[in-house]
């Protein structure tokens, strides 16, 4: 990839944005980096472009911005049909994403993996298989490092591990990962791209360029992925919780097992990982698929599987308190994410859950709260529409509680209440911004006042 003596217009301040300006500066192009925002409404710290050089534009977004420009670069927040992109490309003008330059810039393969549910923590853990044989391994994207940046640190002879999302794709032509990771395609950013066809269009780019020397996971589970196997270019390897497969990573006997080209390989028994519930059955069979296909050895592949443990805020445990265990699970913004955490527990489980609420249907969510969930806890704005649910299916009113917008005295109630065999889980199956800036404050918060439950 030439930057040198290129004119480029980054559009999206951002993570990626800004990090692909300083790069394609540092690169020796000139470089304008514009966002439609004000830039008193800009949170992040633009001195260091500043003093790279990179001019910096803000507020309505001209069409002269793209007088001679050569390239158009996209932040992953900025979609394609805004008008001054769709000027660029009736200019002819070259429109591409972070992750394609960073995808251009990589001197070692990418291991790409998307899906709607378990990129990051299907990433993270591939980022340490792969760190096992490749100690210089970068591992980015959607996850909130900068791919571009990992693509350079990498160097060659390496490899760089890539989150990608649906809307990384969209302005990508040639992104060509040597793995491509599928993980699953269910019902969700359907606003950005108009619809469920365009969202699994883009979820499927990510693997139009291969060849037949690249491989394609995907999830035989999910009818969605399964299909893609009918448009692979690369060889196909599946991976299942549900199936023992003739080839492909799978659940056998309790044992998570790679089968490929006539040899059998054990890998670690599911009960050993530290990662809990089906869905991470599934993240930690296709982490292993695409790191065996990326060159990591069986025994390294068991061994890495069996430490690693889970990201912050997904399932995440905090502490045991009078042989009760607290588990942070502030990611599940939603009712399908705690329905996941609950399928995770035996049972016995003080839950904490509430905040800024999605409106969608809670049947189904709160039938297994009837299930497994011996007091429930209730927070923020999504409290009463809770309780009503609970108690139309027949949830015993004696124990609910609430809370307020009080995570204190949320985790105070749960201290009362709690008695071994329970488990007191805070999986909220709501957004969090009645209360906090974002999931990541909630469950440090709740983190924080379990701790202090300790001293
Ligand atoms: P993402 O980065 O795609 O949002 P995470 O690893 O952060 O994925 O997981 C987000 C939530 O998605 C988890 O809290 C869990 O509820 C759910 N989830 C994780 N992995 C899977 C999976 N393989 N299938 C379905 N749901 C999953």
């Amino acid at each position: 990839m030439v930057f040198q003596d290129k004119k480029v217009l980054v559009v999206g301040v951002g993570i990626s944005g800004n990090a692909v300006a300083k790069i394609a500066k540092q690169m020796g192009a000139e470089v304008t980096l514009s966002d439609s925002k004000a830039e008193a409404d800009i949170k992040y710290d633009l001195q260091e472009l500043r003093d790279a050089g990179v001019k910096l534009v803000f507020g309505k977004q001209e069409n002269t911005l793209l007088d001679g420009v050569d390239m158009v670069i996209l932040s992953p927040a900025v979609p394609v049909r805004i008008p001054l992109v769709q000027e660029a490309y009736k200019r002819n003008i070259e429109v591409t994403s972070e992750v394609e330059v960073a995808y251009k810039l990589a001197k070692s393969p990418i291991l790409a993996v998307t899906g709607t549910n378990g990129k990051t923590t299907t990433v993270t853990l591939l980022g340490q298989l792969m760190r096992t044989r490749y100690p210089n391994a970068g591992v980015g994207g959607n996850i909130g490092v900068p791919l571009c940046e990992e693509a350079l640190k990498a160097g060659e002879n390496s490899c760089v591990v890539a989150e990608i999302s649906s809307y990384q794709m969209e302005a990508s032509k040639d992104f060509n990962p040597h793995v491509a990771v599928e993980l699953n395609v269910t019902p969700d950013h359907v606003v950005r791209h108009g619809s469920m066809e365009v969202y699994q269009q883009m979820k499927e780019k990510m693997f139009a360029n291969q060849t037949k020397d690249d491989f394609l996971v995907l999830n035989y589970d999910d009818p969605k992925t399964r299909d893609m196997a009918n448009r692979a270019k690369g060889q196909v390897f599946f991976f299942s919780r549900k199936e023992a497969l003739a080839e492909g990573a799978f659940l056998c006997d309790g044992w998570l097992t790679i089968v490929w080209q006539g040899q059998t390989c054990k890998l670690c028994k599911a009960d050993e990982l530290k990662i809990k519930g089906g869905h991470n059955i599934e993240n930690a069979l296709a982490a292993a698929a695409a790191a065996f296909l990326g060159g990591v050895r069986i025994p390294k592949i068991g061994e890495t599987l069996k430490a690693f443990e889970p990201v912050e805020h997904r399932i995440e445990p905090v502490a045991t308190v009078n042989g009760v265990p607290y588990y942070n699970d502030s990611k599940a913004t939603n009712t399908d994410s705690s329905i996941k955490a609950l399928e995770s527990f035996d049972g016995h489980l003080i839950l904490i859950a509430g905040g800024d609420d999605k409106h969608t249907d809670l049947t189904e969510f709160m039938t297994l709260v009837k299930e497994k969930v011996d007091e429930l806890i209730l927070v923020g704005d999504a409290a009463e529409r809770f309780k009503e649910a609970a108690l139309s299916l027949g949830y015993a009113p004696e124990h609910i509680h609430e809370a307020g917008y009080s995570m204190d005295k949320a985790v105070e109630i749960a201290h009362q209440v709690s008695g071994i065999p329970q488990t007191v889980l805070l999986s909220p199956a709501c957004a969090s911004f009645d209360m906090y800036t974002g999931f990541e404050e909630r469950g440090r918060d709740f983190k924080r006042l379990v701790k202090d439950l300790l001293k």
